[in-house]
């Protein structure tokens, strides 16, 4: 597997069209245990993203590409969202450098460059009923899937697999960050939206690149 920024923006095209297509879903989730605002801040972001396609996908490497992500996500991504995943694509510039292309190698550091970036920037750990619960465990079992020599495919449905796993776990926990942890009930019962949405863009990604010639 190995991807360009262009093949890139593709795969941010799939996440568009995906998410555009959640609205009632995911603004459910958000208004039980949030504001009700998750998937507006999310879709905007993407359509704004997605309005400059073209731009995006001429950028020479993966540093610029992903500077350039993060600085529309955090000017047109509105709530925690927009702080929390402008944070992840700069975080991501500075793990893979002036790249032309993405191999496994390096989409393994993207994903631990994307947990650590939301943890350190929300101030999250596991365990919290965040996004992170979805993120972290998929960046790890695509580490620990390449570790043990599994193919790319296999890696990437494990990584997809670990997201919604994860996304699901939140059900039951109690929110110690965010809105729900707010609420009386701190939604347990609930699913975190954020998580949701987080292991939707992750399954297009094994999707994408599950797709991409070997
Ligand atoms: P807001 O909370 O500002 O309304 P959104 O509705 O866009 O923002 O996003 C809410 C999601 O953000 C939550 O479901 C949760 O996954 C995530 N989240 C909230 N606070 C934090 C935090 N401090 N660290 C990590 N993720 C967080
Ligand atoms: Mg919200």
């Amino acid at each position: 597997m190995e991807i360009t920024p262009r093949q890139y923006v593709a795969y941010m095209e799939l996440v568009a069209e995906t998410i555009g297509g959640q609205g009632e879903y995911i603004t459910a989730l958000d208004a039980a245990t949030g504001d009700g605002d998750h998937w507006l801040n999310i879709n905007i972001g993407y359509q704004k993203l997605m309005e400059q396609a073209e731009t995006l996908q001429q950028l020479p490497n993966f540093k610029e590409l992903f500077t350039k992500l993060a600085r529309l996500i955090m000017s047109g991504m509105g709530g925690t969202s927009g702080a929390l995943y402008g944070s992840m694509y700069l975080a991501a510039a500075k793990a893979v450098g002036e790249v032309t292309v993405l191999e496994e190698a390096l989409l393994a550091e993207v994903l631990s460059a994307w947990a650590k970036a939301v943890m350190d920037r929300g101030n999250a750990r596991p365990g919290q009923k965040t996004m992170v619960d979805a993120l972290l465990p998929a960046a790890e079992a695509y580490a620990a899937a390449l570790a043990e020599g599994a193919d790319s495919q296999s890696a990437l449905a494990q990584m997809a697999a670990a997201a919604a796993k994860g996304a699901e776990a939140t059900r039951d926990m109690e929110a110690s960050l965010g809105r729900a942890s707010n609420q009386p009930g701190k939604g347990v019962g609930h699913l975190d939206p954020g998580a949701v949405t987080m292991a939707m863009q992750l399954q297009c990604l094994a999707t994408y690149l599950g797709d991409v010639e070997e």
